[in-house]
Parts: C-alpha cells; structure tokens; sequence
C-alpha cells in the first residue's frame, strides 16, 4: 500500500462534473489499495476573479488583505470535492492550511513553506479518510497567527511539500495538459510530450515561464528526492516524470528556505573573448556563432550586453586550450560584422582575457531566492574580489573573476555557504518513483592543460537531449543602470537592495565597455525581472543611483524573454548558434543574451516574443505528430 499525494488544479475541478470525475479517480486509487492526500487548487479561474476583484476596489491592495481573500478559493473546492467522495461512500474531511499546520515565512502574496506538522493527517489517514488539504495558503506564527498564499500556481508547491513531510511515496500533479510538453501546447500545439525530465532541467523551464509547474514544488522535489508526476486529470496516460538526484540529508524544518547552496564549484581553464561595438541587428549573434560552432570550438557562457547607440558588446569564455582558435575566428570575423552589405558601419573591437576563473554556486531555486546571489556578491564584495561577467540560473550563479583571486573566492564562498567545495563529486540521478527511468551517471573532474576545473556535468550527454524544452516568458522587465562604478561591491549593493525588497532578478548582464568618468571606470548592468516588481525596482534604484552617483535608470517592459533548456547542451557545439540563427532567419533581433551550462535564454521585443518561441521549437525539431487538444 503506497501513500500518494494527488493535486488537481483548477481546471480539473472547475465545474461539478469535474469534482465528481476526480473524485472518481480518487475513489478508484483509494480501492486499489492506497492511502490518498488530496490537494486542490480553486475552481476554475476563481483566484483570477477574486484578484480582479480586489483591483475593483485598490489599484494597490493590501497584501495581508490579498491572501485573506484569495485563501478563500481553495477553501471552497475542497468542502466541494469531500462533499464528492463521500456522495461516492468514501469517508473524507477537508482541512485549510491553518487546520493542517502549514507554517509559512510571514511574507504576505509569496510565503515559503517553513514546516507541515503531520499528526493531525496522519490520524486520519489511519482512519481510513481520505484527506482533502487546501493548497496555495499557510499560515504564519510569528506573533498572531495569520493566513498566507505561496504565490500564484503555488498549490504544486504545497502538494510537494505535503509529499515531503509525510513521506509519500509519490506525488502526482494533475492538470489540464498529458504531462510536461516540449513548449507550452497554447502556443503550439504540435508540442511533444516527455516521458520524463530532469529536476535541473524542469526547475529552469518553471522559472523561465513554463506555467506547468511551480518552480518551487520542483526545488521541494530535487532537495528532498520526492517522486514526481504530471498528468492530466482527463486520462490515464502516464505522465512525465520529474528525476531528481539521490538528495543529501535534509531536515523538514526550514523546508523552503533551509540550505540553498549544495556545492560550489571553480573552474580556472577558462579565457574570455568580447567583441566590442557589433551592430545591432538581427543575424549578427548567429554569423559569430556560427563561424564558432564550424570551427568546432565549444563556448560556455555567453553575454549579449543591451546596446548603447546601436551598437551590442558580445562576450563568451571558452576553454582555454581552444582560446586559439576562438580568437582567430573572432579575429577574421570582426571587420565582417563591422559592415552592412559591404560598407563599413564601425569598427569591432576584440578583446581578449586569458587569466580569469568562474566560480558557481550551484543548488536549487538561486532565481525564486534573491538573498543567494546577492549574498555571492557581498560575499566577493567582502573579499575585495571584482566581478567580471555574471550567469544566473535557476541551479546556478556564477561569477566570472581574475584567476588569481580565484582561491580567495572559493574559500570566502564555502564560509558564506557552508558548502565544502570538495563536496561537488559524485551526483547520482534517482528514478522517480516508477520503473524504465533512464539513470544517467554523474561525472566530474577534470584537468585540462593550464587549469583546474571541478566541475559536474553528466557524462552520458547523448542520453540526455541537447534541448529539452523551449520557454517563453511574456511577463518580464528590463532594468537597466548605466555607468554604474566598477569596483567590487557595485553588484552586492545593488543586488543586495533588490533582495530586501524580495525582487529576483533573471539574466544579469554588465556591458564590456568600460568608460571612466570622474577618474572612475564605469559599466553598464542590465537585468530581467517580472514586470510585477519593475515599478517597486525601479523607484528602490533610482533612490540609490542619486545616494551613489549611478547613472540613469532604465525600464523597458515591451520584452520578450525565450529560452532552451538541455541538460545535453553541455559541452555541444553549435547549441547557441542554432538558435540564434533560427531568429536571424525570422529577422528577429536579439536585445540581450546570456546563458548557463543547461540554458539559453534571449531576449526579444515583445511583439516577436511568440514566433521567437514557434521558430526555436521548429528549429531544434520538438514537434511531435499529434497535436495536443487543451480545454479551453
Ligand atoms: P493547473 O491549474 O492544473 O495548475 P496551470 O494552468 O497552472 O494548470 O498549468 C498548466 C498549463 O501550463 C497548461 O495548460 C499549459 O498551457 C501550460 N504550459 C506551459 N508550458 C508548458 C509545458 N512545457 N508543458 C506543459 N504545459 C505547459
Ligand atoms: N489558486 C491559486 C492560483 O490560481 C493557486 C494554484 O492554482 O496553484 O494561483
Ligand atoms: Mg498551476
């Protein structure tokens, strides 16, 4: 007998016909023998109602005031539904996040789970009832006791951790779609479905836009080693499964917030090329990397910085044993870039750094939790260390520094994160749950002439695709902040303000160009951020552009951001370059670029944001034959 959490959303019980057809399946799961946790989203489209509602009466409601009225959906459907199973015979009993003990932060609109106290459902459950949690809400206990939401589509995240707590056997996701497709089926629906995927690759498709999951249920997932599932309500397929590696001990206290670093990892093999001044128009990024992908020559990060004028700074690293050769293909490609048809529109210029180091933090959820990044660059602020480039992802933030601070860093790094950076050996993937899961096997360590590197990557790439999935983010801001001084600290204070306000930031990008103003060298950063925070980030940096004598602050909310997603995009040439391409043939520009060992991302106007999506999905071959049939 198998203890399972099931969570259905809302559309799967968004009309009494569906209650009864779930709970129906409920039923079923119950006779095969099975102890069930049932957690529910709101009905339908009730939250969307209730928050328009709320819009109805504050252009700036209350947010303590928001989770008391959103909190109210789910407590509708699960009165509902155990109203259902016991029509069917079925002894239930439904229980809000106060009556279960969910203990969140007291963070209103975007609490994490700290603790689930178990008892009381375990006693019903030895009662043979099936329970019927609300999800999406907790309540926090500092001081009076008070009901908070997760954040949007956060009923994932509560059946996950629900899963986590009680030590389930499996978790099963139960939504509107057969599983976790290629692209989301809305926009194309000649998307394919996956029988399965890895957590890293999941948690950076979550948070990149792809709505199927929260991205924090799939964080829960992957630190807890909680089998997961996504399938739909309407069928018995099986699903996707969400693999995470075997997980390292962890208390279930601090659930959300316990632990976000696991491994650090430096790599000192690496140069960096920068191509100054390309002009920005599309094609440009797909004709440097295409030349580099023939030659066969494998970049790691890349960074497109927004343009100043019209012209981009285009930086990448590379190992430096290839350095040569990447030099000579940015060396002969530069005049080309540098002209239109022929004619000479400027001069590129390439700059080339032999002697730098990336170091990375690696766990899960580094976007969903701004404190983390912000704390790497206190941390390196701290040890006098300058950042040169920086790559965030969901499982990753790394810095790119001179290789001889490289040491200083790493040390200060395990301090601050109490990671031992011997740590980062061995990573075994674990099957989720059912049998025929591919176990690809973990692989580091590496000495490369010149360098060390430890870093982890799996080593049986071609069993993992090159691209996994393609994600579109239509709800994104650029920020942008010029002439901010280059010294270090610049990023820890900046970042530092954002995550006080809560504020995560995506791609962050500093332009190459450096100009000295004052006697003071001085970069551009850009960033990405859910249009939600752009308004709140914005006013917080221009108060601290006038304290420090930063530049002028920049927001542009007309963007797209698309991205892939391939945990076998590691170490292939060619990844970048296809996609980039894809877009040059679209005549699609590309405004921003930055990546990380398993993603993609760029950024395009917002009007381009949906055929940037259709025509990367073509150009990687993700469609399928069928065509998947959405509800509406
Ligand atoms: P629920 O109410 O069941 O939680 P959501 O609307 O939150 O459902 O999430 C399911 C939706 O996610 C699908 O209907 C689909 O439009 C969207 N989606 C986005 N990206 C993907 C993807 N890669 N795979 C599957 N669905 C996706
Ligand atoms: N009802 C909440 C929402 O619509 C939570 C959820 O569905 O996951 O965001
Ligand atoms: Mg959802």
């Amino acid at each position: 007998m198998a203890l399972i959490v099931q969570k259905y959303g809302g559309t799967s019980v968004g009309s009494v016909e569906r209650v009864q057809a779930v709970a129906q399946r409920v039923y079923k799961t119950v006779k095969a023998g099975n102890s069930v946790v049932v957690v529910l989203s709101a009905m339908g489209k009730t939250t969307d109602g209730l928050v328009k509602l709320a819009h109805e009466i504050s252009q700036n409601p209350n947010r303590r005031e928001m989770d008391m009225l959103l909190s109210t959906g789910e407590q509708v459907s699960i009165a509902i539904f155990s109203m259902a199973l016991q029509e069917l015979g079925q002894p239930a009993i439904s229980l809000t996040g106060l009556q279960v003990g969910i203990v969140t932060e007291a963070e209103h609109t975007r609490a994490r789970i700290l603790h689930i106290a178990t008892d009381r459902i375990q006693r019903h459950l030895s009662q043979h009832k099936v329970v019927v949690v609300a999800g999406f809400q907790g309540i926090s206990s500092t001081g009076e006791l008070e009901i908070t939401t997760l954040g949007r589509g956060g009923s994932d995240t509560s059946a996950v951790a629900l899963a986590a707590a009680l030590r389930a056997n499996y978790c099963e996701i139960y939504t509107d779609v057969p599983g976790i497709l290629t692209t989301d089926p809305r926009l194309i629906p000649d998307a394919q479905l996956m029988d399965e995927i890895t957590s890293d690759e999941m948690l950076e498709l979550a948070s990149l836009g792809a709505k199927v999951l929260h991205p924090r249920a799939v964080e829960i997932a992957r630190n807890y080693g909680v089998p997961l599932v996504v399938r739909s309500s309407w069928t018995d397929e099986p699903g996707t499964w969400v693999m995470s590696p075997k997980p390292k001990p962890r208390l279930l206290v601090n659930l959300e917030i316990a632990q976000p670093v696991d491994e650090l990892e430096f790599d000192t093999n690496q140069a960096k090329i920068a191509l100054l001044r390309v002009p920005d128009r599309p094609g440009v990024a797909a004709r440097l990397f295409g030349e580099i992908a023939r030659q066969d020559v494998d970049v790691d990060l890349i960074i497109q910085s927004i343009h100043e004028g019209n012209t981009n700074d285009i930086a990448f690293t590379v190992m430096t044993p290839i350095l040569n050769r990447a030099e000579a293909v940015a060396l002969a490609i530069a005049p080309v870039l540098g002209s239109d048809n022929g004619v000479q529109t400027g001069e590129v210029d390439v700059m080339v750094e032999k002697n730098i180091a990336k170091v990375s933090i690696v766990g899960a959820g580094m976007i969903g939790r701004p404190g983390v990044a912000a704390k790497m660059f206190a941390t390196l602020a701290e040890a006098r260390i300058n950042i040169q480039m920086i790559s965030t992802s969901e499982v990753k933030v790394s810095c790119v520094i001179d290789v001889q601070e490289c040491d200083r860093a790493v040390a200060a790094l395990s301090r601050a994160f109490e990671v031992e950076e011997e740590g980062a050996l061995s990573r075994e993937l674990l099957a989720g749950g059912q049998g025929g899961l591919g176990v690809p096997s973990g692989d580091r360590g590496e000495r490369g002439a010149g360098g060390e590197k430890r870093i982890i990557h799996f080593s049986s790439a071609s069993s993992l695709p090159i691209v996994r999935g393609v994600a579109l983010d239509m709800k994104q801001a650029r920020l942008a902040i010029r002439q901010i001084p280059d010294r270090p600290g610049t990023a820890a204070k900046l970042f530092g303000l954002l995550a006080q306000h809560n504020i995560s930031v995506d791609m962050i990008i500093q332009s190459q160009r450096c100009r000295v103003i004052d006697g003071v060298p001085r970069r551009d950063i850009a960033f990405t951020i859910t249009r939600m925070d752009a308004e709140v980030a914005q006013k917080t940096l221009e108060q601290a552009a006038a304290e420090f004598g930063w530049g002028e602050v920049v927001l542009d909310s007309a963007i797209a951001k698309v991205s892939i997603v391939g945990a076998g995009m590691v170490k292939q040439p060619g990844v970048a370059a296809k996609m980039f391409e894809a877009l040059a043939n679209h005549h699609i520009n590309i405004q921003m670029i930055t990546t990380s060992e398993i993603k993609i991302s760029c950024v395009v106007a917002q009007e381009e944001g949906v055929k940037a999506l259709q025509v990367i999905h073509a150009a990687f071959g993700l469609a399928g034959s069928e065509r998947i049939q959405v509800p509406a």
